[in-house]
């Protein structure tokens, strides 16, 4: 049994998650000529469907024997919060119990999607809530496209529309660190891609890393993804205690490993991630040094107001700052929107319902 696959709880083996090769394997291992592992694909990533009694196109006995051995499933759904500005947040379950955020954010032209990549994060940059967590475990490729399917099964977006979808975007910038588990995002994100399922481009998709150098160059040839780096400040001594994981990669090495990035172009740039904080990085001179750090990387800038949670060591810069810096910015030939806040009523800071929620279960157990 591949480690990939998931076992539904009365045994029978979870198609979801398998990739091409997988599946076929599987159906050529009960006698299933290739073509039916095509039908089923069609069926599981096209259709949404969960049922092999409602695959019409496959022979009645087949559709029974599958159902037998197999399940198609779904994480559960802890808590499901809609914010009054559309935004809605999903705490999901798995098998182990171990559970994860995700999270769509219509727009008028798009609407994105926030996979979580891990469970917990290693990484413990400063201004992060899932940093105050442990890593508890990789998720696998099955746990990363089981997020996109509950949340379309949710947003009632089967089969796959060709325009005007609900989820046209997806942005790896959940919980963890995609880069620390890149195998399991790259089978998951190939699924997600494949044009005769889910069919979401590699244009359409951004995958955010606190800068894991090494894995840049990878990330580029192999996925052809867009690329968003969570930058958050302009020198090593204040990275180094933003983002600790700069001690190891720091931002010359960053910065080197962005300029080589497969297929950047202005019309391919990388996102940088920079987080407002109050009297931390938010002066004019921090704004300037930026500009000077991106010169010759087609590059844009995502200026994000910091998200408060409670305990947290930062505040938010003000407006006035904000503006100046994105002015700053501006006027260097960068786009630097500013983020605007999305969701604030839900516990919007990446990490907080799943903090809660253990919380919450924490607080259940009867005393010994
Ligand atoms: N590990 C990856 C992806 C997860 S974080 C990465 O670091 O890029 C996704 C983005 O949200 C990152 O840019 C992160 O720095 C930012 N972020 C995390 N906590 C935040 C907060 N409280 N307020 C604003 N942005 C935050």
């Amino acid at each position: 049994m591949s480690e990939t696959t998931l076992s539904a709880p009365d045994g029978r083996r979870d198609l979801l998650g398998l990739d091409r090769t997988e599946l076929a394997a599987e159906l050529a291992a009960i006698g299933a000529p290739p073509f039916r592992a095509r039908q089923l694909w069609h069926w599981i990533y096209h259709r949404g469907v969960v049922d092999f009694a409602a695959m019409t196109s496959l022979a009645k006995g087949f559709r029974a024997e599958l159902g037998e051995r197999y399940a198609i499933g779904r994480p559960t759904v802890a808590r499901d919060l809609q914010s009054t500005d559309g935004t809605r947040k999903w705490l999901l379950g798995f098998a182990d119990g171990q559970e994860v955020e995700a999270v769509h954010i219509p727009e008028e032209d798009r609407g994105t999607l926030c996979v979580s990549s891990q469970v917990g994060c290693t990484l413990t940059c400063r201004f992060c809530h899932t940093g105050t967590q442990r890593l508890v475990r990789n998720l696998t490729a099955p746990e990363i496209v089981g997020q996109v399917m509950l949340t379309r099964d949710a947003l009632g977006e089967w089969p796959s529309p060709p325009d005007g979808r609900l989820i046209s975007n997806i942005v790896m910038m959940g919980m963890g660190e995609p880069l620390y588990n890149f195998d399991n995002v790259a089978k998951a994100l190939a699924i997600i891609m494949d044009g005769e399922g889910i069919s979401i481009s590699k244009r359409r998709i951004t995958l955010s890393t606190a800068g894991v150098a090494p894995m840049i160059e990878r990330c580029g040839r192999e996925l052809g993804v867009n690329l968003a780096i969570s930058l958050h400040a302009v020198t090593d001594e204040l990275r180094d205690r933003l983002v600790p994981l700069n001690r190891k990669y720091p931002i010359a090495e960053l910065m080197a490993a962005c300029r080589a990035y497969p297929g950047l172009s202005n019309a391919r740039r990388i996102t940088f991630e920079y987080v407002m904080l109050k009297d931390v990085n938010d002066s004019p001179a921090d704004a300037r040094a930026l500009v000077r750090l991106l010169a010759g990387v087609p590059a844009k800038v995502n200026l994000i107001p910091f998200n408060p949670w409670p305990g947290a060591p930062f505040e938010c810069a003000s407006d006035a700052a904000i503006a100046r810096f994105s002015q700053i910015v501006f006027d260097a030939g960068y786009a630097s929107p500013v983020r605007t806040p999305r969701g604030q009523d839900i516990m919007a800071a990446c990490g907080q319902l799943k903090s809660a929620s253990l919380k919450a279960k924490r607080s259940e157990r009867p005393a010994a």
